[in-house]
């Protein structure tokens, strides 16, 4: 994935570079489309670097009768799993039930069945209240009954964006971050004409001939389109997560429960090493244009449910390693309760604009495929989709074996087809994890040299994501990264110097543990 000299002329524009963008884009590239897809900011700068990494069927959804939503999002469950292991990996889960409140058994019981048999499979399992006190350290032991347990999927959500840009811009597919998509020109009969963006990095402006833009926005939707439908507007929903060390639990499931003060489902879950408790569902205040961060009111509330879950543990704020909130693009009439509002997605069209928004990083390829049909008139009729061998399925060869198999797993998922080459191209001392995380040294060097890294929050926070892992936000490796990296970048010092303050600043104020001095 290079920054290209892009052309003037294109069968499809897509604005946003977040899951569904790069859904959308994937699948428009595979079908033979000339496509061109621009981000704002960073690729998966917005709600898709910062949900709880679930691939799941939502078995919440059930509870509020929303069957299709839930099958439909157990089948892409299950085709995510095969079609990127590595990338998208199994997840189990453990939910304690309690006499006093939380769902019942029998309510459990009937959705648990209902999971499995859309999944074909049986999926849950029983633990007695020993076996509960066991794999659970630290649990509240009054009124405790037993537990259920169930599987689901988890993913890398930021690799995921990466991965479908990077298979579809080998497939031919252009994809430029820090470009955004200022505004559309019509023709006479009201249809897409052009649409105009602007290059951050180059500064330049251009208009781009095409007929069909996808605005795959997430909460920014409206700036391109406002709602067509009357009353209906994007309410934008903060989600936060406080992440801890993973030696404070030993924990090999997400750990579901329901906060005692209003009922919701919280988790505790593990991921790359560490522990992440959320999350949040608040009405976002803050300003749009800015990285979201959580507040002490969002990580009091965190703190007080996994307190009231896990007395034994003694968890506090003085645990936590950093914070990280995201932005949930609801579409919302009534504004009830916020977590009652619909999570399932929109699509608008306006003459050849197209807007997809709302859903689940789940079910990114159902709405890519709602956004294709949408935009279906206004794309030619004749185009050869791609023979799909360069960015599917690519295979570990003997060359790959000097690596370990978790390693293999863990490149090939994150990186499909480049993970060979990055086996043979890289010293083999850089096959060693970075400080205490699961990401390995080479990680660094493939990003900076191949994934449009234009700041260094781009490498630490999306690319690699050890600015949630390390202490401070790995401040203390920055030269180190520096002297690695530099080969690969073209940043003289003076920018390397702005870019670590820069980063510093950003990491002290959005993703830090929360204090109330963020706030002020
Ligand atoms: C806390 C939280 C937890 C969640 N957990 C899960 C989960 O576990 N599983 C699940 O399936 N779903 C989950 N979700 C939902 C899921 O994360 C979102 O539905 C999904 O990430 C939305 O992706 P998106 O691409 O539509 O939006 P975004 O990821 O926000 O992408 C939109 C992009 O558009 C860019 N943009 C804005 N304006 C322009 C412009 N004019 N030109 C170009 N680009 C522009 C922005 O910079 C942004 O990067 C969660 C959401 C939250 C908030």
């Amino acid at each position: 994935m290079r920054r290209l000299d892009i052309k003037t002329e294109y069968d499809m524009v897509v604005a946003g570079g977040g899951i569904t963008g790069a859904g959308v884009f994937h699948a428009a590239v595979k079908k033979g489309f000339r496509v061109l897809l621009v981000e704002a900011k960073d690729f998966a700068w917005g709600t898709s670097s910062r949900s709880s990494k679930m691939v799941h069927g939502g078995l919440r959804y059930l509870k509020q009768g929303r069957f299709l939503l839930t099958k439909a999002a157990v089948k892409e469950r299950e085709q995510l799993l095969k079609d990127y292991p590595g990338l998208v990996t199994p997840l189990k889960f453990i939910l304690p039930m309690f006499d006093h409140y939380g769902p019942s058994r029998a309510s459990m019981k009937i959705g648990l069945s209902l999971y499995s048999f859309m999944a074909k499979e049986n999926q849950h399992e029983s633990f007695s209240k020993a076996e509960v006190l066991k794999a659970v350290k630290g649990i509240r032991t009054d009124n405790l009954l037993s537990a259920v347990g169930f599987k689901d999927a988890q993913v890398d959500d930021a690799r995921l964006v990466l991965r479908l840009i990077s298979d579809a811009c080998l497939e031919g597919g252009t994809a430029l971050n820090y470009t955004k998509v200022m505004g559309v020109e019509r023709n006479k009969k009201g249809e897409v004409a052009t649409v105009h963006v602007i290059d951050d990095v180059s500064g330049a402006s251009l208009e781009i001939k095409t007929k069909v833009l996808i605005n795959a926005t997430g909460a920014f939707a409206e700036t391109l389109h406002p709602s067509p439908m009357k009353g209906f507007h994007i309410r934008p929903l903060r989600g936060s997560h406080l992440v801890f060390p993973g030696n404070l639990l030993p924990l090999d499931r997400v750990l579901s429960f329901i906060h005692p003060k209003d009922l919701r489902p919280v988790f505790l879950f593990p991921w790359e090493g560490a522990l992440f408790l959320g999350t949040t569902d608040v009405d976002h205040d803050q300003d749009m244009a800015a990285e979201p961060f959580v507040t002490q009111k969002e990580a009091d509330y965190l703190l007080e449910g996994i307190t009231y879950l896990l007395p034994g543990l003694d968890i506090s704020i003085k645990d936590c390693i950093s914070s990280i909130a995201g932005v949930r693009p609801v579409l919302s009439k009534k504004r009830t309760l916020a977590s009652k509002e619909s999570r399932e997605h929109v699509v608008w069209k306006d003459k050849g604009l197209v807007t997809v928004t709302g859903g689940k990083l789940t079910t990114f390829r159902l709405l890519a495929d709602d956004a294709l049909k949408a935009a279906c008139p206004y794309l030619p009729r004749q185009r050869i989709p791609t023979s799909g061998q360069k960015g599917q399925d690519p295979v570990a060869d003997d060359a790959c074996q000097i690596v370990s198999k978790n390693i293999q797993e863990r490149l090939f998922g994150r990186y499909g087809s480049a993970a060979p080459q990055m086996i043979q191209q890289y010293d083999e001392k850089l096959f060693s994890p970075i400080g205490n995380t699961a990401s390995l040294w080479v990680e660094l060097c493939h990003a900076a040299e191949h994934e449009q890294i234009h700041h260094l929050c781009d490498l630490l926070l999306r690319r690699l994501r050890i600015g949630l892992f390390l202490a401070d936000g790995g401040i203390q490796l920055l030269d180190r990264i520096q002297a690695l990296c530099s080969p690969f970048l073209s940043w003289d010092s003076k920018k390397w110097d702005t870019e670590k303050k820069a980063y510093i600043k950003l990491w002290n104020t959005c993703y830090s543990p929360p204090d109330k001095t963020k706030e002020s």
